[in-house]
């Protein structure tokens, strides 16, 4: 039975769904004022995996991934550049999807833009006024933390310490009645975009968005939120109780997944260090296959630590498992009922696509050296299959739309 590790509450739990056999799944998404980098394809590559054991394991997946086209970055670049948000914003998703699709990333099931949800957002800062969760003050709405009395624990904190921990928002520091206090609406400085509400002119926080897009398309409460480890503070803080505030549900998400931080050469990878590699370079050295390998050589909570020839290291293991799987692809969506024993062991155990991967490898090494039967080779395929590797036979970005019956959001 699968168990996957939830930062909410800090353990691993068995998995189970609120609706039996469905999964309803939501991954942050980018902000893309810039382009995209390692770490993100890290990310999305590690969440497309899970989609696709789930899928294998029988489970009727619904995965939306946002896209946050609003914020202060977007807004910033746009004036250093003098080019229109919506331009900047097409530019670099186009570049980030086409990494995603060279690397067999399942489209999502639905990719909401944060500008597209306004009307909704409007709505549930209204809402959350209504309820005495928020307040207003000149223009800027703040959802009141003290307000919920579970705020911090995602992050297993007091406000006392995740207020000494941080201070997030802080260019709102003077107006707001807590330090932790975050921002549903904000009024907008001349030249900026905005949007008319009951409360003036203004923009989304950045959170609000989140939740909304998470209930408008997945309903008030999902099974599985997932994203990097550097969004538990604020920002699923934040969601967690916006979400809840607004339904009166609790949990509004059962599993919050989170996976580490990729590095390049022992620093963490970020535009301001300028240390930033591109999959588009790498793909230009090795096939696809061969990074979404080594991609998913590092289990998803670790912080995999990119240095010069680890690609190239794997090289021997890629063309192993490749010759092992030969023509012997797997027609259509491969089952967890057809993966070895030790490789489904491993998936269940929070996930281990790395242990995984060695099993798959000892396989391969004994189908390479005509030890193995064919049972062997069949759950080599099987096992790339379901990790998403297209030489096994693994469906395309394209199937990605994968719905078999449409959610029912409430
Ligand atoms: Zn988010």
């Amino acid at each position: 039975m699968l168990q996957l590790y939830s930062s909410l509450g800090r353990r691993v739990l068995p998995f189970r769904t609120v609706v039996p056999g469905e999964v309803r799944m939501y991954v942050c998404g980018v902000t893309p004022y810039d382009v995209t980098h390692l770490g993100h394809a890290f990310s999305y590559v590690q969440f497309d995996a899970l989609r696709r054991y789930l899928i294998a394991l029988g489970y009727r997946v619904r995965y939306v991934q946002n896209v946050t086209d609003i914020d202060d970055d977007m807004i910033a670049v746009s004036r250093r550049t003098g080019r229109p948000i919506a331009e900047i914003r097409d530019e670099n998703d186009r570049l980030f999807r086409r990494d995603l699709d060279d690397l067999n990333v399942l489209r999502p099931a639905a990719y909401p833009f944060a500008t597209d949800h306004i009307p909704q957002i409007i709505d549930a800062t209204a809402q959350l006024l209504d309820r005495g969760f928020a307040y207003e003050v000149e223009g800027d709405v703040f959802f009141s933390v003290e307000r919920f009395p579970r705020y911090g624990e995602l992050n297993a904190a007091s406000l006392e310490e995740l207020a000494r921990r941080e201070n997030p928002e802080a260019k709102f520091a003077a107006k707001r009645r807590h330090p932790l206090d975050f921002v549903l609406w904000q009024h907008t400085e001349p030249g900026e975009p905005s949007w008319p509400s009951p409360w003036g002119p203004g923009r989304p926080g950045w959170s609000i968005e989140c939740t909304v897009m998470s209930i408008t398309h997945l309903g008030e409460q999902i099974d599985i939120h997932g994203g990097g480890r550097d969004l538990i503070f604020p920002h699923h803080e934040n969601e967690i109780a916006q979400a809840e505030a607004l339904t009166g549900r609790s949990p509004f998400c059962t599993f919050w997944l989170h996976n580490g931080m990729l590095r390049l050469d022992g620093v963490k990878m970020s535009k301001s260090l300028g240390n930033l590699v591109l999959v588009r370079n790498l793909l230009q050295r090795v096939p696809p296959a061969q990074l979404r390998l080594y991609l998913l050589s590092s289990h998803y909570r670790s912080d995999p630590d990119f240095r010069r020839g680890d690609l190239e290291r794997l090289e021997e293991r890629y063309r192993r498992l490749r010759v092992a799987v030969g023509e012997a692809v797997v027609p259509g969506w491969p089952s967890a009922a057809d993966l070895p024993r030790a490789v489904r062991e491993a998936l269940d155990d929070d996930f281990d696509v790395p242990r995984a991967l060695d099993i798959l490898d000892d396989l391969a090494a004994r189908v390479v050296a005509g030890t193995a039967g064919t049972d062997e080779r069949a759950g080599i395929c099987a096992g790339l299959a379901v990790l998403g590797f297209d030489f096994a036979g693994a469906p395309g970005p394209a199937t990605g739309w994968f719905e078999p019956e449409p959610a029912d959001p409430k």
